[in-house]
């Protein structure tokens, strides 16, 4: 199939686009390199040794968007263009609104246009709240506690709609839980600029020496060991589930959950670390982030029974790829 990678120069994106080569999809990437590199783009030809057809274009751009489509004779979307950073989403929410629900309508009005039946959408746990673990399909998702969340449950709903009034259209609205880690290669990954929010590139940037030591923020949850506790999945996993999804989707719209299905604390993932690459993580304890929540992980059963996908990779190849990546210098110079 020939399918529309939105944000395919982004962390998740790069890697589904490498997956979806694999399996022999032609790929064509559209972005706008807000939070990504054109770089990134020639890696991946160099990675899969394959042509890859790009858009630099703003995917709220309607007619941008309609000139891919005419350009192309497009089988599906997977759309993972979007802003993504929670504390910031509070800051600016007009902003996050407008760039993730206007670029979701704008590809669902292209793909209803140029008759594209097949549409996935990158959603997250967050619509889950601070529901009972695990986080199953069938919850009810809750109010979130930022913008940023509430633009994933509105594109979901919207999906949804647009799914109801269309019976030939197919959507997978997939809720990723903790994406972390890096291609093989190493030459690809998630390097987020400034001071990392995320645990992953916090720990990989306190042991290559840019900040002193991990925060771990707090230590009186209710969980095994006091710290917090979330669903860490190999990005190549992720991307490979979006395959799954691309090439399993029935008609209407399906929600699935990306995950591993278990539960990692803070203090394991560090120690997890250590193992996997024979390094010291300094750390300290602080007080909670506000807006976190104890314990999140997936019931990935559904997934496996209709896409036959599971994460095969464990937290120590997270760890160790996470590593690889910071650790190569070339990936320092160019990416993000
Ligand atoms: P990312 O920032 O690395 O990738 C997003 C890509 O989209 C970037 O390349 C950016 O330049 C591009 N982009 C943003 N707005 C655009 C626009 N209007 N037009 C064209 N390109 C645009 O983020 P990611 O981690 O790869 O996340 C991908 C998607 O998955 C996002 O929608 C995000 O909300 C969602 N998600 C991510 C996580 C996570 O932990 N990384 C968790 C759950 C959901
Ligand atoms: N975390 C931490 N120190 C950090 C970043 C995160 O202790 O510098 C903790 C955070 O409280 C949560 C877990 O690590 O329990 C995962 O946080 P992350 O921001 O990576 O993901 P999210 O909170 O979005 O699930």
């Amino acid at each position: 199939m020939n399918i529309l990678v939105t944000g395919g120069a982004g962390y998740i994106g790069s890697h589904t686009c490498v997956s979806l080569l694999d399996k022999g999809h032609k790929v064509i990437i559209a972005d706008n390199f807000y939070n990504s590199r054109k770089s990134t783009v020639k890696l991946l030809r160099q990675i899969t040794s394959k042509e890859i057809p790009l858009y630099q274009v703003d995917v709220t751009n309607q007619s941008a968007v309609n000139k891919i489509f005419s350009e192309h004779q497009i089988d599906g979307v997977i759309h993972f263009a979007g802003y993504k950073a929670v504390g910031e989403s509070l800051e600016v929410p007009l902003t996050y609104y407008w760039n993730n629900i206007i670029s979701t309508l704008v590809l669902a009005k292209a793909s209803r246009k140029y008759d594209v039946n097949r549409f996935v959408f990158s959603s997250s746990a967050t619509v889950y709240g601070d529901n009972e673990v695990p986080f199953v399909e069938t919850m009810n998702p809750l109010p979130t506690t930022n913008p940023y969340g509430e633009t994933k449950a509105m594109c979901e709903r919207i999906l949804l709609d647009f799914s109801r009034a269309n019976p030939k259209l197919s959507v997978a609205l997939l809720r990723y839980f903790n994406p972390v880690g890096a291609h093989e290669s190493g030459l690809i990954g998630e390097k987020p600029d400034g001071v990392p929010n995320n645990l992953m590139p916090y720990i990989t940037q306190v042991v290559k020496g840019k900040l002193e030591k991990l925060k771990i923020f707090g230590n009186d949850y209710p969980t095994k060991d006091a710290t917090g506790v979330r669903d860490y999945i190999h990005v190549v996993d992720l991307a490979e589930g979006h395959v799954s999804a691309i090439d399993h989707i029935q008609k209407g719209a399906h929600v699935y959950n990306l995950g591993t299905g278990r539960g990692t604390s803070v203090l394991e993932l560090v120690k997890a670390f250590e193992k996997a690459n024979g390094i010291k993580v300094p750390y300290e304890f602080v007080s909670r982030r506000p807006g976190d929540i104890a314990i999140c992980y997936a019931d990935a059963s559904k997934a496996k029974r209709e896409f036959g996908w599971t994460a095969k990779r464990d937290v120590i190849d997270m760890c160790r790829d996470a590593w690889n990546f910071e650790n190569q210098s070339k990936s320092l110079v160019e990416y993000k």
